[in-house]
């Protein structure tokens, strides 16, 4: 077994009870960027069977404990770092907010303005407004439809069918949702359509995404936003055209329909797989200030490119116990010097 194995394997008989100003003296007090979705008390269909919804209380907890023990930022202080290559205050933080949900207005910009606390919000410029909602969030809405109001059997079956034809892998109906791809995202229309289930009358009834009116009240109130793609693909599977699609398209409106004087953006899930040539390309042309992924505490090699760690992984885990988990893990990568993301060139693919 490799060192880094033995210390992967450790982490969680460790992270308990290793005291967490011991971890973060260790791998060197870095820059710490929380990152979330939303924030409820209340039952979401279309978030609850993809992540933890944190209630206002337990987000109220984590903000309380990342100002005990880390120093606010703002995104232009970051930017200001990278511009001037200055060296950020130890343990300095930044909370950002994916995928532009109304909660990011209604529940988590209150609680932050409470706290005094800057935020970055990044949006997905085909769901503003509720014009749509991701592919994912419709799994999670049919996944919650078939628990509340079983199918028949009959049904169940069509359902079935409907998967085969994209090749979905067979296991439970519900689990089988979730492995429906950007690519083939259509068929999640015709499972709908099954259940008697309308993703449109979802939209208007529960207005999942804010509107630009909400998004202006942000920015009013000082926080900053970016943009996520326009409609949430899986990069590592695009074309690299695909990809420069997806992130100039929703930048571009992002910054027109807000008047931004900045950019920032987020890869929607994560920027595994993704080239150097498209960040390369992107830094070259200036296109874009900052840029985030969310491969936790790892360095990146793009120097607008930065890591995010995953605040809503598990359901029982405060953020004490989330980030000393993360920082366990940097070290046992650092053990074998695998710390920073690796990218390779484009691949051309003539298929696509
Ligand atoms: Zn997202």
């Amino acid at each position: 077994m490799s060192l880094k194995t033995l210390a992967f394997r450790s982490i969680d008989l460790l992270a308990p009870v290793t005291p967490f100003s011991l971890t973060r003296n260790m791998i060197g007090n870095p820059l710490f960027l929380p990152f979330y979705h939303v924030v409820s008390d209340h039952d979401l269909p279309h978030i609850k069977h993809l992540y933890r919804v944190k209630s206002k209380r337990d987000f109220s907890a984590d903000l309380e404990f990342f100002l005990k023990h880390y120093t606010p930022i703002g995104p232009d202080d970051l930017l200001e770092a990278v511009n001037k290559d200055l060296v950020l205050p130890p343990n300095a933080f930044l909370v950002t907010i994916d995928d532009g949900f109304t909660e990011c207005e209604q529940v988590i910009a209150p609680l932050l303005k409470q706290k005094g606390l800057p935020a970055v919000f990044f949006l997905n410029t085909g769901f503003l407004n509720n014009a749509d909602i991701s592919y994912r969030n419709k799994a999670s809405i049919l996944h919650d439809r078939i628990l509340k109001n079983p199918p028949s059997p009959g049904t169940k079956n069509e359902i079935h069918r409907i998967l085969d034809s994209a090749k979905v892998a067979q296991s439970p109906l519900e689990q089988r949702l979730h492995q429906v791809s950007y690519q083939d995202r259509a068929i999640l229309e015709l499972i709908a359509d099954a259940l008697d289930t309308s993703f449109s009358e979802y939209l208007a009834d529960k207005k999942p995404y804010m509107t630009d009116d909400q998004v202006r009240g942000l920015l009013k109130d000082g926080f900053h936003i970016g943009a996520h793609s326009v409609d949430h693909p899986l990069y590592s599977r695009l074309t690299l055209e695909d990809q420069f699609q997806q992130t100039r398209e929703s930048m571009q409106e992002t910054a027109r329909r807000f008047d931004l004087n900045y950019r920032f953006f987020a890869h929607p899930f994560m920027d595994n797989g993704i080239s150097a040539d498209y960040f390369d390309t992107l830094v070259d042309n200036n296109e874009i200030n900052l840029m985030f992924g969310t491969s936790g505490l790892m360095a990146d090699p793009c120097p607008i490119n930065f890591q995010r760690v995953f605040m809503e992984r598990s359901a029982d885990r405060n953020a004490r116990a989330e980030i000393n988990e993360e920082m366990l893990k940097t070290l046992a990568r650092r053990l074998s010097d695998q710390n920073t993301v690796t990218r390779s060139k484009a691949v051309i693919d003539s298929d696509n």
